[in-house]
């Protein structure tokens, strides 16, 4: 068993963050990360709402340069899922071993939403996708569809009509929840049309994706509509499951924290999207990181 004193399970912005604070408190820090580092921001493909960028910056550039930041420090990352964490003992079980530290912050973020309809699953990498940025390229003057109403869907059909002959937002009510600035610049692209009050029922295709079945919510009506892709961009639910019974969240699996980022288990922090509060953006997950650093470095210190 590795013994450290701090394990921060996630390296998004979140995770990260709290690493850069946790390595230069020189607390000997491991980070776990399942997937690629970053985070689910890399499913976006620039960032305009992170201060000090007027110009925006792409995701890819902003995580590369917060991970390089940690790395510099000696914090250590490993790819790895976390299956299980036993609060008491602060031992975290990864699929290679188990690792022990005196504190734990857990940064595991959030996966995109699924719709859970015919066809989703079958044709997902096959004209399915939850990341424009990944495969936006692949639809260069095809028809794709775009499913959702939020910041995301705004930004991500902006993105797809790069490459897209035509990007089809399909959302269940009439209005968009995209900020102001978002819908103003999706009005104004000629790329981008609208089919309001609808959802998509059933996903068709034969070898890929070819068709969306839509239902209309006031008539109930249902149509099919050509397509080559259809991208899914309907929120997102915590990556929490590992934690299940162990710490205190709420009915959406949301971890519950104070204001220091403690959770209901001491010695166990949590921070960024998997916790429970009022705004998901990049910027506050880093903020969270940093306290949850600094309350992790009070509590090992007050262990000494
Ligand atoms: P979101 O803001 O939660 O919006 C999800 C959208 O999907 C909503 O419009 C919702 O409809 C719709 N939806 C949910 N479940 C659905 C279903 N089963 N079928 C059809 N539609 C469904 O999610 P998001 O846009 O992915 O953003 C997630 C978080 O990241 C938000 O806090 C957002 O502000 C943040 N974000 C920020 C930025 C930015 O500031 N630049 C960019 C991206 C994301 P209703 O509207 O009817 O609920």
């Amino acid at each position: 068993m590795a013994k450290y004193d701090l394990i921060i399970i996630g390296a998004g912005p979140a995770g990260l963050t709290a690493g850069l604070y946790s390595g230069r408190s020189r607390l000997n820090t491991l980070l776990i990360e399942k997937m690629a580092v970053g985070g689910r921001i890399l499913l976006s493909e620039t960032i305009e709402n992170y201060p000090g960028f007027p110009e925006g910056i792409s995701t890819q550039n902003l995580m590369g340069r917060m991970e390089a930041q940690v790395r510099e420090l000696g914090v250590g990352i490993i790819s790895d899922e976390v299956l299980e964490i036993d609060c008491a003992k602060k031992v975290v079980r990864i699929s290679d071993g188990v690792h022990e530290g005196q504190a734990i912050i857990i940064a595991s973020g959030a996966r995109p939403k699924k719709l859970g309809i015919p066809g989703e699953e079958k044709y997902t990498g096959r004209g399915v996708s939850y990341c424009a940025t990944c495969d936006g390229p692949f639809f260069k003057e095809k028809k794709v569809v775009i499913v959702g109403g939020g910041n995301a869907v705004a930004e991500e059909a902006i993105y797809l009509s790069r490459f897209a002959s035509q990007v089809s937002i399909i959302h269940r009510r009439k209005d968009l929840r995209a900020s102001a600035i978002l819908q103003e610049r999706l009005q104004a692209n000629k790329k981008v049309d609208f089919i309001l009050n609808s959802i998509v029922t059933e996903i068709k295709g034969s070898q890929k994706t070819e068709a969306v079945t839509i239902k209309d919510v006031e008539s109930g009506n249902l149509r099919d509509l050509n397509c080559d892709g259809i991208f899914i961009y309907i929120g997102y639910e915590p990556e929490t499951i590992f934690l299940k019974g162990k710490i205190r969240m709420d009915e959406n699996g949301l971890v519950i924290t104070d204001d220091n980022m403690a959770t209901s288990e001491a010695g166990i922090f949590a921070c960024g999207d998997c916790r429970k509060k009022s705004l998901y953006q990049v910027v506050n997950a880093c903020g969270d990181g940093a306290v949850a650093a600094d309350s992790a470095y009070k509590y090992i210190s007050n262990k000494r």
